[in-house]
């Protein structure tokens, strides 16, 4: 975990540490679940790791193990959320051309409802 006035430190990292509230839906060893601020769909839940990287990018030369638990963690998060059966969707916004706004890798998953063609 970063230092505490750390500028590289992102909102994320502060809800990790417990330092600021968000509305927690799954914690494991590996990841915290919690509910997006500004809903896109009737079910929007971010999902980060707890070994910290900025982007997916940044995870590319982690270790495979590092990767695939987060990426069991997102599922895991979403069949707890009830998403398993009607699916759901998974963004990972990379980069400012992407739309990445916070730099610490997270997952969005968007479900609940049909969400339509990906980019429609
Ligand atoms: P990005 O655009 O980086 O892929 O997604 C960042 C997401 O974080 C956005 O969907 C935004 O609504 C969400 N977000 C930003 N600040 C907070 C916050 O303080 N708490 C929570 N729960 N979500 C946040």
């Amino acid at each position: 975990m970063q230092a505490p006035g750390n500028p590289d430190e992102t909102i994320f990292d502060k809800i990790l540490a417990g330092q600021i509230p968000a509305a927690i839906v799954h914690e494991d060893d590996h990841v915290l679940a919690f509910k997006d601020i500004q809903p896109q769909a009737k079910v929007h839940v971010l999902v980060i790791p707890k070994l910290r990287a900025t982007s997916l990018h940044d995870l590319k030369d982690r270790p495979v193990a590092q990767i695939g638990a987060f990426m069991a963690g997102v599922a895991r998060v979403a069949e707890k959320l009830g998403l398993a059966q009607g699916g759901y969707r998974v963004v990972l916004n990379t980069g400012p051309d992407a739309g990445q706004t916070v730099f610490y890798v997270h997952a969005h998953i968007l479900g609940g409802e049909p969400l339509g063609r990906f980019g429609a």
